[in-house]
């Protein structure tokens, strides 16, 4: 038996090396970049962040997150890290559960996977861009420009459209859809937002931890703590992505409120810059020693304090704007980035035409689809890596008749 997989990312590396296990069948792998895995050796700034401790069902989302579960379960991140252990992987999690290769090098993932793929009965076929998939008589034909491969079952495991210049296509959609299933509405997340506030562009490139929290029409949307980045036209980093699924999705007013020290009550800042004032600091260094020196600037400057003037000089009222600057800053929001600057396609094929118990389509049986191509999408930190490693899995082992 042959089982052809499209896509040769996480979750078609994934399905490969399960569907391999079965020595009677051949897999042929089909990728269409010059290697496997170029989006995952980008993932995790470089790091990938292949999994989280805590990814359970509470972490994905879609239209029906719960077809999520059983993938998750029967291959959870302990399993996973069992599995890449075996592999020839080492790996090293953080305090927040997320889990990088010990070498702190995504491409370690990549070459460990490569190797692995390596077996008598795998067929790499790189540079093969798939541009029509057919249902035969018995199995699938899938064409590229020069090459046609026939298998008697298929796995799509293109990905989503997001990171457009690491490989994200709209391919397997495409194909789903050519062989009778439908997509919803695609969206990017895990994802910057753009403000409408002028000032981000002074303060690109300027990092910080902070409480941010998103508003529409004055209702709180999302909220998470951790690092945030400046960018030219608004706010980055994995706080940013946290919060930026769905927002400026509907019509509204979107606004971010900053709380740039989460830690500290705004009456022990207080203190801190009532002690200030018998220094003799200029205006400008009133938050010197407590933020980023422009950051602090630019928040004292949007207190209404002229940065020419002495902090001795300034009332306990323009202490309190500070404050107030500092622990409730308001940036509107416009809309997020594009889809080449997500990290994640939020969206995809409508998960209820597919068995989640085998990855199998409910509607063309011996085809299977696996990864961020399905309408499921995860939390950041890990969470879409370990839906790529479980969904393929389960597709493979299936489609490999092991199971
Ligand atoms: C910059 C960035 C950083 C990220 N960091 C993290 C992270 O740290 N942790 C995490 O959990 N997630 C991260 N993600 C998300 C994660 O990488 C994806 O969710 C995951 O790779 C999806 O796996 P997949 O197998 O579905 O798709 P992919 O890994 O994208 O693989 C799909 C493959 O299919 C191939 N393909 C597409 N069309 C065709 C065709 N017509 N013919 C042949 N081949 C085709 C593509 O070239 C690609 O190699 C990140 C994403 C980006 C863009």
């Amino acid at each position: 038996m042959v089982i052809g997989i499209l896509g040769g990312g996480a979750s078609g590396m994934a399905a490969a090396l399960a569907a391999a296990e079965n020595p009677g069948v051949q897999v042929i792998l089909m990728e269409r970049q010059a290697r496997v895995g170029r989006k995952l050796a980008a993932t995790g700034n470089g790091r990938c962040n292949l999994t989280n401790l805590h990814a359970g069902e509470s972490g994905y989302h879609g239209e029906d997150p719960a077809f999520a579960r059983f993938a998750l379960s029967e291959f959870d991140p302990e399993k996973t890290l069992n599995w890449f252990s075996s592999l020839g992987l080492f790996t090293v999690a953080e305090g927040s559960g997320r889990v990088y290769p010990y070498s702190d090098q995504a491409n370690s993932v990549v070459d460990v996977l490569r190797f692995a793929l390596e077996k008598e009965n795998i067929t790499l076929k790189l540079g093969f861009e798939a541009e029509k998939v057919k249902k035969t008589g018995t199995g699938f034909r899938v064409e590229s420009k020069e090459e046609t491969v026939e298998c008697d079952k298929l796995i799509i495991a293109c990905g989503g459209l997001a990171g457009t210049k690491l490989g994200g296509t709209m391919s397997g959609y495409k194909f789903l859809r050519g062989l009778g299933h439908k997509c919803t509405k695609l969206r990017p997340t895990l994802v910057q937002l753009k403000s409408s506030w002028n000032g981000t562009a002074g303060l690109k490139g300027v990092r910080c931890n902070c409480r941010a929290a998103v508003y529409r029409d004055g209702r709180l949307h999302s909220e998470s703590t951790g690092e945030l980045q400046f960018t030219e036209y608004g706010i980055s980093g994995p706080v940013v992505f946290e919060i930026s699924r769905d927002v400026c999705s509907e019509k509204g007013d979107w606004i971010c409120r900053l709380d740039f020290l989460p830690d500290i009550e705004e009456t022990a800042l207080l203190a801190e810059l009532q002690r200030r004032k018998t220094t003799n600091l200029p205006a400008s260094e009133l938050l010197t020693g407590i933020l980023h020196n422009r950051l602090g600037r630019v928040l004292s400057q949007s207190a209404g304090i002229s940065q020419s003037r002495m902090v001795s000089e300034l009332s306990v009222f323009e202490l309190r704007q500070a404050v107030q600057a500092v622990k409730n800053f308001e940036i509107g929001l416009t809309e997020p980035m594009g889809m080449d600057s997500a990290q994640v396609t939020a969206g995809g094929i409508v998960t209820k035409e597919f068995d989640d118990k085998t990855m199998e389509s409910r509607i063309t049986p011996g085809l299977y689809a696996c990864g961020e191509v399905l309408d499921i999408d995860g939390d950041c930190g890990g969470y879409n890596l370990q839906w790529a490693w479980s969904s393929g899995r389960l597709a493979g082992l299936h489609a490999g008749g092991l199971l």
